[in-house]
């Protein structure tokens, strides 16, 4: 299966997660058996034991936001719960109160009263953000609960989706929810250390926003998940939801930041980079206030960061536009990791604008979408850096090219003189110069044409490189002149380079003979160069003047002639 279909697929099964009727078979979360509830406002002259006794003017059927913020009774449906030998403990999610008091009617009679405010919430706190109160350990049938809560904005419910589970399988849900986050952190975690030493590597900018998006998901993963209450047990579960207005906010400003970085230059224009801050901003704002003024105007600040977020992730569908319409080479990654938060994020703020009930899952698929959005991005930075990396690797294939022409003599591929000397000039222990020049070379042009000339001039340079060293250079320095340069630990015979040359096939069996002049010495500067290159020329003219095809060394040879470096 290609890459690409297995990354659809899976988006699909992921974005199913969140589509789920949850109810029904996914219950990692809230487990337990279900409790349906009816609601009635806290009016003075209320009491537990009445309301128990003859349940009256409780509400079935308007919904638990509808109510608005206050103080309720919320009484269950008639219940005949055995404890089995096993303790019971009542399970809701994690909502805005003050304080909550929790009544159990047992077959006896008797009346077990748990009282809870926010930070007695935090120490109550499961995994999956559900508070549990254990029920006394009685082994006597379970007959009703019923709430006092105080202080509930009822933004989500105000009990919201009450179950009654037993010890094994809370314990049983934390394990899961446990391994769930787990993956989830190591992951996002993973991530996020690769990513930093990206950034710091290869400092694109749109690195950063991906390290914050994944701190910022690691972190409110932590929160929102309930284990935050697990290590500082003395913070208000209010506070805690608060820090998740925050930490989810600020996750989503820099997943967008992010998509609106990563494209190439130029594909997201001006007038969307400024949607996308205005965004942000009608996002920042509602958290603020959640944070500031909570509970105080709960609900419309609710819904304005419902919609805040809905207009950031909004933003994702131009870019992306955008990005197709300026044939981005990374849309295609970006759409595949993109449709499941986004898919997700429209269910949730469906939710948030009471179009979708409450479910487990679309509570917590926030994360289940991050991460994978997190994956795959990261995979789409892999990609583009793959891209990059290719771009890279031919503009260096380039310069080499270029470089090589511009060191090389064109007719021989030898080097040239400008490269040979870069290579010579540094050699500071003693080398051995030999120049080489053809004789007659003049006669050979006349007699075969310049051509002819050339290919001579070829053949001669192949002649030269057979017999070579890996320590030395040679190079074409002039019309038919050439220079070796070599350690004296590797001298070379002229005689025997002669010899190959004299053995070597030319065009129309014409015999091409050189002279050699040859010089011992350093090279560790140009002066030296200078210095030896006067005495090997010398000494060639004395080869010359000697009747040529001969090599003279500079040490014998006499002390005239021309010279020019
Ligand atoms: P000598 O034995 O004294 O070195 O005689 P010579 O004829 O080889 O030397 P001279 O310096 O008088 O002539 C060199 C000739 O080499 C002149 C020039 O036309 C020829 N030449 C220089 N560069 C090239 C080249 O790239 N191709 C060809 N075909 N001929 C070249
Ligand atoms: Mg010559
Ligand atoms: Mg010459």
């Amino acid at each position: 299966m290609s890459i690409v279909r297995f990354l659809v697929l899976f988006t699909i099964a992921m974005s199913g997660i969140g589509l789920a009727p949850a109810q029904a078979t996914i219950r990692a979360g809230n487990v337990g058996v279900p409790i349906a509830t009816c609601v009635r406002p806290a009016t003075p002259g209320l009491d537990a034991g009445t309301l128990l006794r003859t349940p009256s003017g409780f509400d079935c059927t308007t919904p638990q936001r509808a109510f608005g913020p206050g103080d309720y009774w919320v009484i269950s449906q008639n219940l005949q719960l055995d404890s089995n030998g096993q303790r019971l403990g009542v399970r809701v999610a994690s909502v805005w109160q003050t304080r909550m008091t929790l009544y159990a009617l047992y077959a006896d009679g008797v009346r077990a009263k748990i009282v809870t405010d926010a930070r007695g919430a935090t120490r109550n706190l499961q995994l999956g953000a559900i508070i549990e109160n254990a029920l006394p350990d009685r082994p006597v049938t379970l007959t009703r609960l019923l709430w006092h809560v105080e202080g509930s904005a009822a933004v989500r419910g105000i009990v919201l989706a009450p179950t009654v589970a037993t010890e094994r399988e809370s314990a049983a849900s934390n394990i899961v929810m446990a391994a769930i986050y787990a993956a989830f952190g190591g992951m996002c975690l993973a991530l996020l250390l690769y990513n930093l030493g990206l950034a710091h590597a290869l400092r694109h900018p749109f690195l950063p926003y991906y390290c914050a998006m994944m701190a910022g998901m690691l972190i409110y993963a932590f929160s929102s998940s309930g284990a935050l209450a697990w290590v500082m047990p003395e913070v208000s579960n209010n506070d805690r939801l608060r820090l998740n207005y925050v930490l989810l906010a600020m996750t989503g400003v820099a997943a967008t930041l992010f998509l609106r970085h990563f494209f190439e230059a130029g594909v997201i224009p001006r007038w969307l980079a400024r949607g996308t801050d205005i965004a942000s901003v009608a996002l920042a704002v509602p958290t603020l206030a959640v944070v500031l003024l909570a509970p105080w105007q709960f609900r419309a600040f609710d819904l304005a960061y419902a919609t805040g977020f809905a207009l950031l992730i909004c933003t994702a569908i131009p870019m992306m536009v955008c990005a197709w319409l300026k044939r981005s080479q990374f849309l295609w990654l970006f759409v595949i990791a993109w449709t499941a938060p986004i898919g997700l994020a429209v269910l949730r703020i469906g939710h948030g604008l009471n179009l979708v009930g409450y479910n487990f899952w679309i509570d917590n698929s926030t994360i289940v979408s991050m991460v994978f959005e997190a994956l795959l991005s990261s995979l789409a930075i892999a990609y583009r850096i793959l891209l990059i990396t290719r771009e890279r690797d031919a503009a260096k294939a380039q310069e080499i090219a270029a470089r090589m022409l511009a060191d090389a003599d064109p007719l021989t591929g030898l080097m040239n003189r400008r490269s040979f000397l870069r290579e010579a000039i540094g050699r500071a222990d003693a080398q051995q110069l030999l120049l080489l020049d053809i004789d007659h070379f003049k006669r050979v042009n006349d007699t075969i044409g310049h051509d002819g000339g050339d290919e001579v001039l070829r053949l001669v340079a192949r002649a030269l490189r057979t017999g070579l060293r890996p320590s030395s250079l040679l190079a074409r320095i002039g019309g038919e002149e050439f220079a070796i340069v070599t350690p004296l630990t590797d001298a070379i015979d002229p005689e025997e380079l002669l010899a190959t040359l004299r053995a070597s096939r030319m065009p129309f069996d014409l015999t091409v003979t050189a002279s050699i002049g040859m010089a011992r010495g350093t090279l560790a500067r140009e002066a030296d160069w200078k210095t030896l290159y006067c005495a090997a020329d010398l000494a060639l003219f004395e080869a010359k003047r000697s009747g040529r095809d001969r090599s003279r060394d500079a040490s014998n040879a006499a002390p005239r002639g021309r010279a020019a470096a």
